[in-house]
């Protein structure tokens, strides 16, 4: 059993409580019956979104009530206890998390936790510009912004809104500020964004960022997902290899890694591929998840979630909360099942989820 090394202090309704788990024997990892320990923790703070992108949201979505919507006290809370579980890794994300105010406040202070070594962040971009620099200057430095398109119209087509010019501001101004690395996220799609994919790859070689391309996974709320629009990464690469020559191994993922990854041979860079739906990869999977409504999930298609935010404003302690989570971790699948027969899609979507 792995002894905790953390202690935090943690604010409730503006109460500080100061919680010491260093000494507490009970802090075991958040392990699973699969011999998985999870040490990382996306954090979703939003599930409000400023674009309703085709593989994700759909025009009309029906968000949870801003009350219900964890404070800022309350996601340092339940990250510092989990942080005393092991995890030392945090990414945020959403909905989109830039359209949350004051989000360098929340960088900050997750910063401050002990044995917390590593925050990034996850966005669409727009209003990045103007956000860059305090990111910067509170200890931001890992950086993904999402963009399956350099064209306005098929921006505009994928995203259902015109807003490719804030995107493009938000990627130079992130770039100027010294973010390293910057990673585009692209989910292509057959019939709407396959074509894209080249022009991504030359503007992202050009420009110093590092492309990756995830495989459009069935968590939409448009129920879209299917053979017809779905792009293999297989694919992508050899296309993208005959344009571009690559190096690297076949069976390259670092442990633990969501993206295999490849080097130009020219040197200009590097590219990620993130096959979710054809190469899996449950069997080292140490991620787990918080939904901006509190709800702590052991996997990204998980059909339960853990209320962790009901107990926490019930007066619940750091033991018990701790325990929750533990618990779900426990219950964690071995895998999905998205190529099988028995795959039953989440009740929300990848943006309620936090992706
Ligand atoms: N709004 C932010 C953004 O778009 O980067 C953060 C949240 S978004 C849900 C996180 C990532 O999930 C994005 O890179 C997006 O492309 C990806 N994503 C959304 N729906 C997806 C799906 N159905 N399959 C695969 N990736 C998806
Ligand atoms: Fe919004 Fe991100 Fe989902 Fe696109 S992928 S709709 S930007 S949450």
């Amino acid at each position: 059993m792995t002894k905790s090394t953390v202690c935090y202090n943690s604010l409730v309704n503006g109460r500080s409580n100061f919680f010491d788990l260093q000494d507490n024997q009970d802090m075991a990892p958040l392990a699973d019956r699969h011999n998985r320990i999870a040490t990382n923790l996306r954090v979703s703070v939003t599930d409000v979104c400023n674009l309703r992108c085709l593989y994700c949201m759909t025009e009309k979505m029906d968000f949870v009530e801003r009350s219900e919507i964890m404070t800022f006290d309350e996601i340092v809370r339940l990250v510092g206890i989990s942080v005393s579980l092991g995890v030392n890794k945090v990414r945020l994300t959403g909905g989109e998390p830039l359209v949350r105010k004051n989000l360098p406040e929340l960088v900050e202070n997750l910063f401050a936790i002990r044995g917390l070594t590593d925050v990034s962040l996850t966005t669409n971009g727009i209003g990045l510009a103007s956000q860059a620099q305090k990111f910067y200057d509170v200890g931001l430095r890992r950086i993904n912004i999402s963009l399956d398109s350099l064209s306005e119209v098929k921006f505009a087509q994928i995203t259902r809104r015109n807003l490719l010019g804030q995107v493009l501001d938000g990627l130079e101004e992130a770039r100027q500020v010294g973010f390293d690395p910057i990673k585009i996220n692209a989910v292509p799609m057959r019939g709407f964004t396959e074509d894209e994919v080249l022009d991504l790859v030359e503007f992202a070689r050009n420009n110093g960022y590092e492309m990756r391309f995830i495989e459009f996974m069935p968590l939409d709320a448009d129920n879209i997902w299917g053979q017809e629009m779905f792009i293999p990464n297989t694919e992508l690469k050899d296309r993208i290899g005959q344009a571009f020559p690559l190096q690297g191994e076949e069976d390259g993922r670092r442990l633990h890694a969501t993206a295999k990854d490849y080097w130009f041979r020219d040197g200009k860079g590097k590219i990620g591929f993130i096959s979710s739906v054809t190469e899996p990869f449950c069997h080292d999977c140490n991620r787990v998840r918080l939904t901006a409504d509190g709800k702590f999930r052991n996997c990204l298609f998980a059909l339960e979630e853990t209320d962790l935010l009901t107990p926490l404003r019930h007066g619940a302690t750091d033991l018990h909360l701790a325990d929750l989570m533990r618990q779900s971790v426990a219950d964690k699948a071995e895998g999905h099942l998205i190529n099988s027969q028995n795959y039953i899609k989440p009740k929300r979507n990848m943006s309620m989820i936090g992706g």
